[in-house]
């Protein structure tokens, strides 16, 4: 999970939102204990889905703001079993004035958005990426994310109760993580290999040693280029690659290797 900013809100939601809650609001009250779970399947499609379905504006700007991805998991949602949904933080069904406030909305996958159902978040908090910065409350132990280190108890029992609600240690997103870290550690293996052949030969510099010094450029680009942050799992990506050594040292050499050539050149 990253920390997003808000962009602003699509016209159609912001000219709408109070005549669309005040509509919602009254129907209501006029439900036998006035509360929103006692309205009738048509008027929930009528007074909330129609809305969102018939201006995909409103999902389309909140993804563009994640970079098309969820807010919570870092997926990027396409059709199929993970879809593209909006998530209303406070639950429509509990807090039904906050339907349509911008700010109560977040890009979210059908898994975490499924998996949060009606949790209340205003009396059991869980991680906001548009409100909190998420970097200070997880932390990856190898696959797994966990709450980290050094939080109060009332942050712990946030960070917890996020990765809980939302299962953000899924079987889905445990396997995409592994297969993430896997695919790393060829390209890594093959950095040190090219890096330690650059090392060894330092003081006798030939077309083989040029040879190598490109395929050593083109190794470290390519791995720079898995931490773009277009790519879903940004969050984890980086932390397996900048904490990786070999990556890090190889970031220092390069530019030692490239003065090397350089100074051949003049
Ligand atoms: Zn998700």
């Amino acid at each position: 999970m990253r920390q997003l900013t808000r962009c602003d809100p699509p016209p159609e939601l912001r000219t709408n939102s109070s005549l669309w809650t005040n509509e919602l609001l009254n129907a209501i009250r006029l439900t036998p204990d006035r509360i929103y779970l006692q309205l009738s399947q048509s008027q929930k499609n009528r007074l909330v889905r129609s809305y969102f379905k018939k201006f995909p504006i409103i999902k389309n700007t909140l993804f563009r703001f994640s970079g098309e991805k969820c807010a919570y998991c870092e997926t990027i949602p396409t059709t199929g079993r993970i879809q593209r949904t909006i998530d209303h933080f406070e639950p429509v069904s509990i807090h039904p004035d906050s339907t349509f406030q911008w700010e109560n909305l977040l890009p979210s996958c059908h898994d975490c958005n499924s998996n949060k159902r009606t949790l209340d978040t205003r009396v059991s908090p869980i991680v906001n990426p548009c409100n909190d910065n998420p970097e200070e409350y997880f932390t990856f132990n190898i696959l797994l994310l966990e709450p980290s280190n050094n939080l109060t108890h009332e942050e712990f029992t946030k960070a917890n109760r996020t990765i809980i609600e939302l299962n953000l240690n899924s079987e889905y997103l445990l396997k995409s993580r592994g297969t993430l870290a896997a695919a790393f550690q060829a390209p890594i293996a093959k950095l040190r290999r090219t890096m330690n052949y650059l090392d060894n030969n330092i003081g006798h510099i030939d077309q083989n040693w040029e040879s190598r010094f490109v395929k050593f450029r083109n190794l470290l680009d390519g791995l720079s280029e898995e931490i773009n942050p277009a790519l879903p799992f940004l969050t984890y990506r980086e932390l397996i690659i900048n904490n990786n050594t070999v990556y890090q040292e190889a970031l220092r050499k390069r530019v030692d290797y490239e003065n090397i050539i350089r100074g051949l050149v003049i």
